[in-house]
């Protein structure tokens, strides 16, 4: 059966609509960071970027059926559900952020960013990072230079996306911590090079701790220089916090915290509706009002009172059961246990990232630093076997991307750890 359902879905899909893995099982329900298929063979879910409370919530199930109950409607009309989400939205945003925009995805947040951005300049150029993932919409697509998920990516994108150097502390051109001045020069040589063609500059897109690179913690000090450089040439930074914000991080509530400074758009997503569809851009009033020349905003079920309603429990979960707390102590002891295997096994090169924000990048050569590309798949392949999921990211598809729910239980970081030593033992 599961194979005829699979055979339905490729019928009735495109190409372009992957789904992990060759050969899925077909998952029926969740529960915490577990997702059991039809058969009722448990898998543990290490992977999962937008279930952050964990599966089948209780309290999210309840609140959604309550909602949905009393009233979903259109989000133009007044209701208590979007007050009172985004005041409390705007209150975990540093200081003089206090607008909120509520959409559906992380893609639509970063177009509505990058709208922003250009209503506000007047201007159309937008600094992005090479290796970025920030979304498949039309503006968001643009931006996106991963050529994991573009081969293209680089010969399609339009002019006015500018990418600069992945600061990229493992595999980029400088390697090591202490390449803070070389990444911000690379920056400078951009800025310049559209200064000299007599162009103004919208904005910078980043996320402060790189994702979609492997988990990559940037260079320290990095979006400081950045930032400044790009404000002084009157552009406006946004930080994507779709994959990163909200607790992910354990030690920070936002990425950008970690590099200390305070970005002019927030844009997040995944984890705040904890797999319902729900985004945001989080950004200063003066920012916000520049839209208006432009015309208005409107989405049909952006914040609608279901999506709110989601929104604040997903919140008041995290609060109750210290979630972020949950990512740092899991994570640091998850991470430690990681960076034991790289004594151990030559291919595992390192491990990024922090928090339950990992990534363990495969190599075939620590010098080289060739990506051991096939040798991830495989790798991943046979911990699904074990009951594991798990999937290749970054550039060259050779980094274990290690999200799981941030309710992940030490008991279950272990069994993660000890199947991937089992794999690595047994070879691939
Ligand atoms: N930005 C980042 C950093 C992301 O990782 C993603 C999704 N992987 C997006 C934006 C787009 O979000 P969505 O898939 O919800 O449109």
């Amino acid at each position: 059966e599961t194979a005829a359902l699979l055979a339905k879905r490729q019928q009735n899909f495109a190409a372009s609509q992957k789904h992990y893995y060759g050969h899925p099982p077909q998952f029926e329900r969740g529960w915490k960071e577990h997702m059991f298929s039809v058969e009722g063979r448990a898998y543990l879910d290490m992977v999962n970027n937008v279930t952050i409370l964990g599966h089948g919530h209780p309290r999210l199930s309840a609140a959604i059926g309550r909602q949905w109950s009393m009233l979903n409607t259109n989000s133009r009309f007044h209701y208590a559900a979007v007050a009172e989400f985004s005041e409390r939205l705007a209150s975990l945003a540093p200081d003089g952020l206090d607008t909120v925009f509520l959409v559906n995805s992380g893609s639509e947040a970063v177009d509505l960013a990058l709208r922003l951005a250009w209503a506000h300049t007047g201007h159309r150029n937008i600094l992005s990072l090479l290796e970025a993932y920030h979304g498949w919409t039309v503006a968001s697509d643009a931006v996106s230079t991963s050529i994991a998920d573009n081969p293209n990516a680089l010969e399609t994108r339009p002019g006015w996306v500018r990418p600069v150097l992945s600061p990229n502390t493992y595999r980029g051109r400088f390697r090591g911590e202490d390449t803070t001045a070389d990444y911000v020069a690379a920056v400078a040589q951009k800025l310049a090079e559209i200064e000299a063609v007599g162009e103004g500059l919208a904005g910078f897109i980043a996320e402060s701790v790189y994702g979609n690179a492997g988990g990559i913690v940037l260079p320290k000090g990095y979006l400081s220089e950045v930032y400044a450089r790009v404000r002084d040439r009157g552009g406006l930074c946004i930080a994507d916090e779709v994959q990163i914000g909200y607790g992910r991080l354990g030690h920070h509530f936002w990425g950008f915290e970690h590099q200390g400074v305070i970005p002019d758009i927030i844009t997040v997503a995944k984890g705040m509706g904890n797999g319902h569809p729900l985004g945001a851009v989080i950004t200063r009033r003066d920012i916000a009002d520049s839209l208006e020349r432009e015309g208005y905003f409107f989405s049909s079920s952006g914040g609608s009172p279901v999506s709110s309603a989601v929104g604040m429990t997903v919140l008041d979960v995290m609060a109750d059961e210290q979630l972020q707390e949950n990512a740092r102590t899991v994570g640091d002891h998850l991470k430690y246990r990681l960076e034991g295997l790289i004594d151990q096994f030559p291919i595992v090169g390192a491990v990024h990232g922090m928090g339950l924000y990992l990534g363990l990048e495969f190599v075939r050569n620590r010098q080289t630093l060739e990506p051991a590309t096939q040798e991830t798949t495989a790798i991943c392949n046979r911990l699904l076997d074990l009951g594991v999921i798990m999937q290749p990211t970054g550039d060259h598809l050779n980094v274990l991307k290690i999200k799981p729910p941030l309710c992940l239980s030490i008991e279950s970081a272990d069994f993660f750890v000890d199947m991937l030593e089992k794999v690595l033992l047994e070879g691939w």
